[in-house]
C-alpha cells in the first residue's frame, strides 16, 4: 500500500522504517524536505539527525506533508501533538479526504513544564480535534499509547503479550487500521468505541509518564487482562 507517514521524529522514522520494511511504498512528509534533509546535529532530545536515518532507508521517500499526502493511500499523523492540525492543514484537506489517518500523537502540553499536562483533555482530545477540522478523513487514534519501538515490534515487551486501542468513527478505517498494527505483531487490539474514545487513550499517557519516569525506561506496556 502507498502510505504517506507525516513526521520525521523518532516516532515517524520508526513507522515508516517498519512500514518500508513490510513491503509498503512509504514516502515521510515534513515542513521542509531540503532542511530536514541538511541538518547535521542531533535535537534537543539527542535525536541524530534525520539525513543519517534516511541514509539507512532509502527507499522511504522523503516529501512535504501535502507531496506525501497527496500520494498516500493511508496517512500516519506522527507529527507533534501541539503542530498536528497545523501539519495535516498544510498537508491540504484534499489529500486527506476519504482516506483512513492513523492518528498515533500526543497533545502533550510542555509550556508549563515537566510533566507535561494534556490540551485537549478530558471533554475533548486531540483525535476529536483531527476529524472534527477534517471530516472528509476517517481518523483512527492508535498507539500512542507505547513507546516507538514498540509500536512497530511489540515482541520487544514480554513476548508481545499486551494490549493496544483503536478508536474511531468508521469500522473499515478501523478494520484497516488494525491489519497494520496485526502486520506490526500486535495480538490483542481492542476497539475502544468511536473517536470520542480518544480521550481515554490520550488520558493514559500521565500514567505512562510517571511508569516512564519509575522504570527508567519506556520498553513497557499495557496489558489488559481479563
Ligand atoms: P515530535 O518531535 O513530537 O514531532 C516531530 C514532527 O512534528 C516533525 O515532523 C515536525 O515537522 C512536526 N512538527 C512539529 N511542530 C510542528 C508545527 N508547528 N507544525 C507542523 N509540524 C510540526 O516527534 P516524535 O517524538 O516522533 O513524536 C511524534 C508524535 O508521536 C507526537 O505527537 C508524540 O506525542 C507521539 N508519540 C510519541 C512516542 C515516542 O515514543 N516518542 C510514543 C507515543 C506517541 P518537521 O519534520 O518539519 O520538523
Amino acid at each position: 500500500m502507498k502510505i504517506a507517514v507525516l513526521g520525521t521524529g523518532t516516532v515517524g522514522r520508526t513507522i515508516a522504517g517498519a512500514l518500508a520494511g513490510l513491503g509498503h511504498d512509504v514516502v515521510i512528509g515534513t515542513r521542509d524536505p531540503q532542511a530536514t534533509l541538511a541538518r547535521t546535529e542531533p535535537d534537543a532530545m539527542g535525536t541524530a539527525p534525520f539525513a543519517q536515518w534516511h541514509a539507512a532507508h532509502k527507499q522511504v521517500g522523503v516529501a512535504t506533508f501535502a507531496d506525501a499526502a497527496a500520494g498516500g493511500e493511508l496517512i500516519v499523523n506522527a507529527t507533534n501533538g501541539g503542530g498536528s492540525l497545523k501539519a495535516l492543514a498544510a498537508a491540504g484537506p484534499g489529500n486527506l479526504s476519504g482516506k483512513v489517518i492513523m492518528d498515533v500523537a500526543n497533545p502533550l502540553d510542555f509550556s508549563q513544564g515537566m510533566p507535561p499536562s494534556l490540551n485537549p483533555v478530558n471533554t475533548d482530545s486531540l483525535g476529536e480535534q483531527i476529524q472534527r477540522t477534517f471530516p472528509e478523513a476517517r481518523v483512527v487514534k492508535t498507539l500512542n499509547t507505547m513507546t516507538a519501538s514498540v509500536m512497530v515490534n511489540p515482541a520487544r515487551v514480554a513476548g508481545g503479550e499486551h494490549s493496544v486501542f483503536v478508536s474511531g468513527n468508521d469500522e473499515d478505517a478501523k478494520k484497516a487500521v488494525t491489519e497494520i498494527l496485526q502486520g506490526f505483531g500486535h495480538r490483542d487490539v481492542i476497539d475502544l468505541g468511536d473517536i470520542t474514545s480518544a480521550r481515554g487513550a490520550e488520558m493514559i499517557l500521565p500514567v505512562w509518564l510517571r511508569i516512564w519516569g519509575s522504570l527508567g525506561t519506556g520498553e513497557f506496556n499495557f496489558k489488559i487482562a481479563r
